[in-house]
């Protein structure tokens, strides 16, 4: 097992061998020089936390201390949970939801005030890795 330490930016846990924190995307300075992967001529700064793609200022979003590409930036990001489907209607939540477990996808249910019958919705989280995986699993059955 790699060593833990802790990383500067958000004070997660990451192994001593990493170059990036997988939590917020913030590059150790230890990391080998990295270029963007839309500018080449620009040093990145940073790794998206949904793809992990390396992005210099320019190309990156922080929201919360965590670090977006431009293609991520209005991912919704609740602790280490991403949003992939939202819906008023709970039946399709629910199946959204059925779709993800049978794809061995970690998904998590959130209700939005469905008690106030108003404006409820419901939403669908999956652990951040799980993002790109499970939003290709929900597009081809949608
Ligand atoms: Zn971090
Ligand atoms: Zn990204
Ligand atoms: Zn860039």
């Amino acid at each position: 097992m790699p060593d833990l330490t802790t990383c500067s930016n958000c004070s997660e846990e990451v192994t001593t061998d990493s170059d990036f924190c997988p939590h917020c995307g913030y590059l150790f300075k230890e990391a080998p020089v990295v270029h963007c992967e839309r500018d080449f001529n620009q040093e990145a700064s940073g790794v998206c936390i949904i793809c992990q793609k390396v992005v210099c200022p320019r190309c990156r979003e922080v929201r919360n201390h965590r670090l977006f590409c431009i293609e991520h930036k209005d991912v919704l990001v609740q602790e280490n949970w991403a949003l992939v489907f939202e819906s008023r209607d709970v039946v399709d939540v629910e199946l959204m939801k059925s779709y993800l477990d049978a794809n061995g996808i970690q998904a998590l249910v959130q209700n939005m005030g469905m008690r106030a019958r108003s404006r409820g919705s419901a939403r669908v989280f999956v652990p951040i890795p799980e993002y790109l995986p499970a939003k290709k699993t929900l597009e081809e059955v949608a």
